[in-house]
């Protein structure tokens, strides 16, 4: 694989076969690709791929997809615990946890066991691409692929150009996606990339709304749902996201980028120590029973 030629992929290994890994390998194996799914352990990798064969199920339920497409991706698809076998493919995307020094791990052991040169890509939501690529002998080869969650469902690929990454690479990574039938979108390698900075921009700016009494959370989501067609608003959103993981990424931006914008607000602290993380805990910024949101009786004071 010669810098300034985009190579071809026909096969690609995944890494990591928890939500988004998983997800990975479906669309991977759906657009005709040879599809390594690799995981540490042996349970993680079984419910992979069993939540693999249910969103299948659900596909041709819902007349998306026939028998015979369902056996053709699963075909495609092998399960391995074993590293040394996801070093065969062209591409190999990880979607391990996200820990800096585990995802650079598993590029320097890869790159050891291998005996061609292939694409690494990550799956990274928050990391520096640069960063991850310094464990790298070939740092153009390393870049960004975000994708989001579930990864069948959602049309957006985010290509996250590192400093070293070649234009050979990103169009590699472009036309994979484009196979995966994803858009893709190129960004350079900042904090939050596009679109965590500015869906937590939105996220934050109407928890202080809300704080400041401006409108109640159902009025605020209504805002943006019907005035701007998004299919959710951001407190909803904030709800099924996790409050703790908004934090957590608002005090990283907020950090890296020194802007006030980023700033957590009060209402999300407290609500994080009261242990109120959104759906997953039953409240947030709503209350939530059997999987639906009822607006709280009053913001919290
Ligand atoms: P997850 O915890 O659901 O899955 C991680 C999987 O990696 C687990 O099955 C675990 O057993 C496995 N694993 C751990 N160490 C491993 C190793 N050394 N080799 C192989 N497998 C290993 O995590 P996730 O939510 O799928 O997130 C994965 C990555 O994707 C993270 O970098 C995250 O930031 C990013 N991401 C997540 C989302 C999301 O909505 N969950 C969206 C976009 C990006």
């Amino acid at each position: 694989m010669r810098d300034g030629i985009a190579p071809t992929i026909e096969s690609i290994a995944v890494i990591g076969a928890g939500t988004m890994g998983h997800g990975i390998a479906q669309v991977a194996a759906g657009a005709g690709y040879r599809v390594l799914l690799r995981d540490v352990d042996r349970e993680s990798l079984a419910r992979g791929i069993q939540s693999i064969e249910r969103n299948l199920a659900k596909g041709i339920e819902l007349g998306k997809l026939t028998d015979a497409e369902r056996d053709d991706t699963l075909q495609h698809i092998r399960g391995t615990t074993q590293l040394e076998d996801a070093a065969e493919a062209d591409l190999i995307v990880e979607a391990v946890p996200e820990k800096l020094e585990l995802k650079q791990d598993i590029l320097r052991q890869l790159e050891a066991l291998s005996v061609q040169p292939f694409i690494f890509a990550s799956n990274t939501s928050s990391l520096s691409i640069t960063d991850i690529a310094l464990a790298s002998k070939r740092p153009e080869l390393v870049v960004g692929m975000h994708f989001f969650n579930p990864v069948h469902l959602m049309r957006l690929l985010e290509i996250v150009a590192g400093k070293a990454t070649s234009a050979a690479t990103i169009e590699t990574a472009r036309a994979v996606g484009r196979r995966l039938r994803k858009e893709p979108i190129v960004v350079r390698d900042v904090p939050g990339f596009v679109s965590s900075r500015l869906g937590v921009a939105l996220g934050l700016e109407a928890m202080r709304m809300f704080e400041q009494g401006v409108a109640s959370a159902p009025d605020i989501d209504q805002a943006m749902e019907l005035g701007y067609n998004h299919p959710m608003g951001p407190l909803k959103l904030t709800d099924l996201v996790g409050l703790d993981v908004r934090l957590n990424i608002a005090e990283y931006l907020h950090r890296e980028l020194g802007s006030e914008t980023f700033r957590p607000p009060k209402v999300l602290r407290r609500l994080v120590d009261e242990g109120k993380l959104g759906k997953k805990a039953g409240e947030g910024f709503y209350l939530w029973t059997n999987g639906k949101a009822e607006a709280r009786e009053a913001r919290p004071s």
